[in-house]
């Protein structure tokens, strides 16, 4: 199998269908340290705090298309990159290409064949 491509996916970028059932709101949890939140302009854009203050990234809807982490960009299973990259939050640096979290959300999301 050709190895997956993280620019051609965004799955684990985009909530899950069984998130979305559940009416899960909340999104990558932002650790206290991140540098991420040390950018007022990008906190202002990307950033929720839930009911407890917990800082997450923020979700953003579009039409026809899975909620998906509002520093996002592009089409997903087509062509996508991450706005803050370097500046991601640290859960979205565990997720690897092919570990289980990779392929459950590609498989949600109808990406297995990609
Ligand atoms: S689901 Fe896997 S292949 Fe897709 S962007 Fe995430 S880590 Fe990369
Ligand atoms: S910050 Fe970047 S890597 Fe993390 S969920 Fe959002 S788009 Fe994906």
């Amino acid at each position: 199998m050709a190895p997956l491509s993280c620019e051609r996916c965004g799955a684990c970028c985009a909530n899950l269908p069984s998130n979305e059932a559940e009416g899960f709101v909340d999104w990558v949890e932002i650790e206290d340290t991140a540098p991420l939140l040390r950018r007022p302009d990008l906190v202002r854009k990307l950033v929720r705090r839930d009911a407890a203050g917990v800082p997450h990234l923020r979700l953003v809807t579009s039409p026809g298309a899975p909620s998906a982490c509002a520093a996002l960009r592009g089409a997903l299973g087509r062509r996508v990159s991450c706005s803050i990259y370097h500046l991601r939050p640290r859960p979205c640096r565990t997720v690897q290409p092919g570990d289980g979290s990779c392929l459950e959300a590609r498989r949600q999301h109808g990406l297995d064949e990609a």
